[in-house]
């Protein structure tokens, strides 16, 4: 699948702790409901016990997320905190298990769905990072669906070519799929509408179809058939661009016209909304959020006065960064509106670094636009070749990539050229290799601020430094594919399993355990006042 710089690093907007638990899991139990068209009565959800999610779903929000998608609700939606009970109070039963599956992928879901004792459905699904998802199996037949598409499902016994090829005669779609799986056969078809009543009808009588599924998009830009973009690496741009300096902005508008078939109007229009979103969260998080079940309370309020009162070290434009950085990770913690950019864990660097300094040289929300344009596409090349995955790469995937991403944005604020930006980009992400992920209490909050602000501090001086055209001596492309090979040889224990690092000292645990103490004891009283 080609990048979108809005489905894959730019968003989604979204409520809760961690894109890839929390968005992920939503659009992995949207899809779910679909297959089971809305109606069922048990879920099992399975996770590898050698995988990240048997001691981070909970925590981090996945299950969250897979319930209020299983509920049918948007990403942002207010009620998300509560999805398990609302799902309960339809009547459906929850069950969670760790299991010996030995899944390849560290974040994979298992669900099973029924409806009745006698019809059920599976669907195997992975979180690949900052929100995006694979589906890999259903009911035992081998796809790969990633939610771009409007999907049509038919299973069937029988001459399944003769249904794709009935079906190529009636209408035009994007791509046809058949699948064998014991003895059944199943055509996925994609194309920009689910297949309607009347072609089915059509086509049953070319073959008996057993059952449909239709599955709605999941995510904000649809794919479509033979969709070019004029790169999809650094070098690729550099030379596409051949010397003429074209702004990485401008880059990344074409990018993102060819990716989605939008207009330019389009692109930059969807592009300062997001910046409108970004603004808002970033003025409630300085305004005080509150939010029991966190491990940080609200210390934005304090450095913002003193930052004003002048009692703060001079540090320029950075002490706003830093403001804007913590604001930003108080509304996440308080399940308040973010924007994953390139994550939610890493979601507070670029808005804080962009709009930091954005507010500093008071530039419109249109060149703020820009500056995220500019930060997207340098997301986009990291997407194409690795992951923001901390479970695959470690903090240097969400952190690293967001100290990048923002490094180039803060260079196209300063108007700097195409090389600088990708220069400051690289300088940046060099500086972050290596970087581990240790989540304290297993929430994404300590160390997670102070690596968004590290990511954002590292940015303005690396976005400075390529001003001054300093040397980054590594092409970016080799930057990313140093950052894969350095993600591979980090033991698992270091890559956001809560096993290592800070996630297992003394006062982690002693946290984990306070927090875990509290939810229950709020449960037990919701419980007793509902019976009451
Ligand atoms: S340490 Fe980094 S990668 Fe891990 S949860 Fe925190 S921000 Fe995300």
């Amino acid at each position: 699948m080609i990048v979108s710089i809005f489905n894959d690093v730019i968003g989604p907007v979204m409520r809760g702790p961690s894109s890839s638990h929390c968005a992920a899991a939503l659009r992995i139990g949207r899809l779910a409901r679909d297959l089971m068209d809305a109606n069922f009565q048990e879920v099992l959800v399975e996770f590898d016990r050698h995988g990240s999610l048997p001691t981070t779903h909970a925590s981090q929000g996945s299950d969250m997320g897979l319930f209020g998608g299983l509920m049918g609700w948007d990403a942002a939606d207010e009620r998300l905190p509560d999805s398990a009970n609302a799902l309960r109070e339809t009547g459906v039963s929850i069950r969670i298990e760790t299991v010996d599956t030995g899944d390849e992928h560290p974040n994979t879901y298992r669900l099973t769905l029924r409806r009745t004792p006698d019809e059920q459905h599976t669907l195997i699904a992975i979180s690949t990072g900052g929100g995006m998802i694979e589906v890999i199996n259903i009911d035992g037949f081998e796809v790969s669906l990633f939610g771009d598409y409007h999907e049509t499902l038919l299973t069937l016994i029988g001459n399944g070519q003769a249904l794709v090829q009935r079906l190529a005669a009636l209408i035009e779609v994007d791509d046809i799929r058949l699948h064998e799986h014991g003895g059944k056969q199943l055509v996925q078809v994609k194309a920009a509408e689910c297949l309607s009543e009347a072609i089915i009808s059509e086509l049953r009588g070319a073959c008996p179809v057993l059952q449909v599924a239709r599955l709605a998009p999941v995510l904000p830009i649809a794919s479509r058939k033979d969709t070019k973009v004029p790169f999809t690496t650094c070098e690729e741009m550099l030379l596409h661009d051949a010397g003429r300096s074209i702004p990485l902005w401008r880059h990344a508008v074409q990018y993102e016209m060819a990716r989605g078939n939008l207009t330019e109007s389009d692109v930059m229009a969807k592009m300062v909304e997001i910046v409108r979103i970004l603004r808002r969260s970033i003025q409630q998080g300085i305004a005080g959020t509150h939010y029991d079940d966190r491990v940080l309370g609200h210390q934005s309020g304090k450095f913002s006065q003193l930052m004003q009162a002048g009692r703060l070290l001079n540090g320029g434009a950075l002490n706003r960064i830093v403001l804007y950085v913590s604001a930003m990770m108080e509304v996440k913690s308080a399940m308040g509106v973010i924007v994953a950019a390139p994550t939610a864990g890493a979601c507070a660097a670029l808005p804080g670094a962009v709009i930091g300094m954005a507010d500093e040289l008071k530039v419109s929300e249109e060149d703020m636009a820009k500056a995220f344009l500019a930060s997207g596409l340098i997301g986009a090349f990291i997407a194409t070749r690795w992951t923001f995955a901390a479970e695959v790469g470690g903090c240097q995937a969400e952190g690293g990539s967001a100290a990048a991403m923002a490094a180039a944005a803060l260079v196209t604020l300063a108007h700097g050229t195409l090389p600088q930006a990708v220069a400051a980009a690289s300088m940046a992400f060099q500086s972050m290799l290596g970087l581990i992920c240790d989540p304290v209490a297993n929430r994404v909050e300590v160390p997670c601020l102070g690596k968004n602000v590290l990511a954002a501090s590292n940015a303005l001086a690396c976005a400075n430094m390529a001003l001054a055209d300093y040397d980054p001596v590594i092409p970016f492309d080799e930057v990313i594919e140093t950052a894969q090979r350095v993600g591979g040889q980090m033991p698992r224990e270091l890559r956001c399993t809560a096993l290592g690092g800070l996630s297992i000292t003394k006062t982690s645990r002693a946290i984990e355990a306070r927090l875990a103490a509290r939810t229950v004891a709020a449960c037990g009283a919701s419980r007793r006042g509902g019976s009451q």
